[in-house]
């Protein structure tokens, strides 16, 4: 079997989510698993947290998959049902939906529900993607308690700047605070940024989110700084090793040539498994234990790195392209990017291993 693999920490993952419940204090922290749990597994996720407050998505078939699972947790939402059918079949399944324009509180006011419906009313305070004007705040409410047998269980918005310690969260906050409306309701506001950084708008419900996969939301703070375990080891091997000549080049493109005489490994991992085609030379990764660096143009199924540190390394030797001992945001750094893109992208092809 080809040798790159995902470890998944679940010890990491549950040591994660207790750092986000302390620092939540009394609040209810949702365990934001959309997007397969942010590349983890969702059923990795489910088996590790064992004990949460609830879950928070955007797939209907992981509320679904956590249900069948035998949750009994809140589980809810984050873009809402997309049809009336799905309304439907979140009523019957007990999934709370976020309502955030006229379409979707059209969906629920027209819902033949055929069980009571918990719903997030989704107020836009900034971010300018999804949610009423708080100043609808009143009229929305009105029209959902008209509705039989839906509940608002909570409102939310969501903030755009509270990983910038300049920009933060009080222009948002301002707007959210200045209608009486949503005042003397359960509230549910902060992500992973303003779940550790701003205990003011913790609220009724926290929907951390990166933090529990290990990963720093900010730029310029590690997630070891934070507490922060790392829950995923993107790991496999050298596969062939080459020596080079000073002069001689590597990989498509040839856009690394041999500053002196070299040995190169190449390693089976590439973009068809998510690591960034865009990873420039330099881009740390382990080798043996080792940090070195990436050398050659990332390609579908490998990449090459530079053996000049690991002069014991060869065919077999242990490789690690983020994880316990590389945090991924060091990596999706040197990549222009941010560790929930790099996260996200593994593909399917790459096994998740229980850790
Ligand atoms: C993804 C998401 C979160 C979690 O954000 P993190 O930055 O990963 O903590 C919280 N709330 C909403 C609405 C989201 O879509």
């Amino acid at each position: 079997m080809r040798p790159i693999r995902a470890l998944i920490d679940h010890a990491a993952l549950a040591h994660n989510y207790a750092r986000a419940k302390a620092l939540a204090l009394g609040a209810r922290a949702f365990a934001v698993v959309k997007a397969d749990a942010y590349g983890h597994g969702l059923m990795q996720v489910n088996a590790a947290l064992p004990q949460v407050d609830g879950f928070a998505t955007l797939e209907f078939e992981s509320a679904l998959a956590l249900r069948d699972a035998g949750r009994t947790e809140p589980l809810l939402l984050l873009e809402g049902a997309f049809s009336i059918a799905e309304v439907c079949e979140a009523a019957r399944r007990d999934i709370w939906i976020a309502v955030h324009d006229d379409a979707s509180l059209a969906r629920i006011e027209q819902a033949a529900l055929p069980a009571p419906l918990g719903v997030f009313v989704k107020f836009n305070t900034g971010m300018n993607r999804l949610g009423f004007a708080p100043a609808r705040a009143a009229e929305v409410l009105a029209r959902l308690s008209a509705c039989a047998g839906v509940t608002v269980r909570a409102v939310m918005a969501h903030f755009a700047t509270a990983d910038d310690e300049v920009r933060g969260i009080s222009w948002q906050m301002a707007r959210f605070d200045a209608e009486p409306a949503l005042a003397g309701l359960p509230q549910s506001l902060a992500n992973s940024a303003a779940l550790i950084d701003f205990p003011a708008v913790h609220r009724d419900w926290v929907r951390p989110g990166i933090m529990l996969y290990g990963a720093t939301p900010f730029a310029h703070r590690s997630a070891a700084s934070l507490g922060l375990r790392a829950a995923m080891t993107l790991e496999s091997e050298l596969i062939a090793v080459q020596s080079l000549r000073a002069g001689e080049v590597v990989g498509y493109g040839a856009t690394f040539t041999a500053e002196h005489d070299m040995r190169i490994g190449v390693v089976a991992c590439g973009y068809a498994d998510g690591y960034p085609r865009h990873a420039p030379n330099g881009t740390p990764v382990v080798v043996d234990g080792v940090v070195t660096r990436l050398v050659g143009r990332v390609s579908m199924d490998m990449l090459t790195v530079d053996l000049t540190d690991v002069p014991a390394a060869g065919v077999g030797s242990a490789v690690q392209l983020w994880g316990a001992q590389l945090p991924v945001d060091v990596v999706a750094s040197a990549a222009g990017t941010i560790g929930y893109e790099l996260l996200t992208a593994v593909t399917m092809r790459v096994p998740r291993i229980a850790l």
